[in-house]
């Protein structure tokens, strides 16, 4: 990927003329409206019965095609032959480099429907012509789109890994240790941090391995990998319902797919182990 040229260049207005049907990402909360091929509707596709959005969005270029998003009311729908998706669900259904765009639509969309007014003095914010931005007509505070950092750690202790459940989780289904990062704190901080609190262990050897944009609702993951130092597993009950240090042959159930970081991670862990 280095020095290549990324085939998605985020514009804040359109192009003139370029003859490129463009591509519509509307959003019914987080479900996309996707057409009757599964694939994103291009502008033509949408006809007078077609829900018209409440706010319209221009994202730039995929490739030739002007990619634009907009939010559609919570009562709106589908025209016939089109669906609404969780985006969620549409991974490893919708080409990855469309997902990537509807996983960067749906968080603009999200972030111009939230920030219409000033959260300090309430008067009406406008776009900014530069920048991804909303400012306050009156006292000029500015509102960008919100990502929020968050780490994702597969921690190993010999030729373990060390796996929880939160109670959120379908039943069954563990995974590697994740959490946000508060203010003020650098992500290797995070690391150790949350691995402390939620498993009562202390890491070393913290390494880098990727990273991954989650646009529930605006997480970006970073990954890594890490070793244990010292401690006994233990859980509070709350975040984390359960964990455990778990060998290549005797994994519990996990979730299904290869399509999130926290997947990666434990892919990698039993590329090496299993
Ligand atoms: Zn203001």
């Amino acid at each position: 990927m280095h020095g290549r040229r990324p085939r998605f260049e985020p514009r804040l207005a359109p192009p003139g003329e370029t003859g490129a049907e463009p591509l519509c990402f509307l959003f019914r909360g987080r479900e996309l409206l996707v057409a009757a091929d599964g694939t994103v509707p291009r502008e033509a596709e949408l006809d007078a019965a077609s829900p018209r959005p409440l706010r319209r969005q221009f994202l730039g270029l995929l490739g030739p095609l002007p990619c634009w998003s907009g939010e559609l009311a919570p009562d709106a729908q589908a025209p016939p032959g089109m669906a609404f998706r969780d985006l969620r669900a549409l991974y490893g259904r919708l080409a990855p480099e469309l997902h990537a765009v509807a996983a960067r639509a749906v968080q603009i969309v999200e972030w111009d429907r939230t920030h219409q007014f000033c959260g300090a003095c309430g008067a009406p914010t406008h776009p900014v012509e530069a920048e991804r931005a909303r400012v306050c007509a009156r006292c000029r505070l500015s509102f960008y789109p919100r990502v929020a950092p968050s780490m994702i750690v597969a921690v190993e202790r010999g030729d373990a890994i060390l796996l929880a459940r939160s109670p959120h989780f379908p039943p069954g289904i563990y995974s590697v240790l994740a959490g946000f990062v508060e203010p003020g704190e650098s992500v290797e901080e995070t690391v150790a941090r949350e691995v402390w609190e939620e498993a009562g262990v202390e890491v070393e050897d913290v390494r880098w391995f990727g990273s991954q944009p989650w646009p529930y609702p605006n997480s970006l993951m970073l990954g890594f990998q890490a070793r244990w130092r010292a401690g006994e597993i233990r859980v509070d009950g709350r975040e984390i319902e359960d964990a455990g240090w778990f060998t290549a042959d005797a994994m519990p159930r996990i979730f299904p797919g290869n399509v999130s970081i926290s997947q990666w991670l434990i892919a990698d862990f039993l590329r090496r182990h299993g």
